[in-house]
């Protein structure tokens, strides 16, 4: 599964930026058109994390919606999916948002 990788990446990177400390929040910013699936790795999340620093922590997805525009109209329009043509009926789209994979931010917990 593609977004078991994905969360081994998030997991490796937020493991070394910690340094040691342990994490109680992390964010990620995953754009509706990014091809991976929020619950998917939310469901991989837990079993990733166990036995890093960042076991136990919580994990907040922000999905981003798709954003195109219009190279031919100039309209910017928000989009489901890839590849959906402008309302125009051009395909020629710039994309502005939706593709992000993210890493937010981390909160550490407080040290006792
Ligand atoms: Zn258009």
């Amino acid at each position: 599964m593609h977004e078991l990788g994905i969360t081994r990446n998030v997991v490796a990177i937020v493991s070394e930026a910690a340094r040691g400390r342990r994490v109680s929040r992390v964010t990620l910013e995953v754009g509706k058109l990014a091809g991976v699936m929020p619950d998917a790795i939310a469901f991989c999340f837990d079993t990733v994390a166990k036995g890093t620093p960042i076991e136990g922590a919580h994990l907040e997805i922000r999905e981003i919606e798709g954003r195109c525009r219009c190279r031919t109209c100039g309209l910017e329009f928000s989009t489901p999916a890839l590849f959906t043509p402008c309302p125009c009926g051009s395909q020629n789209l710039e994309r502005l948002s939706g593709e992000e994979l993210n890493i937010k931010s981390m909160q550490l917990e407080e040290a006792a």
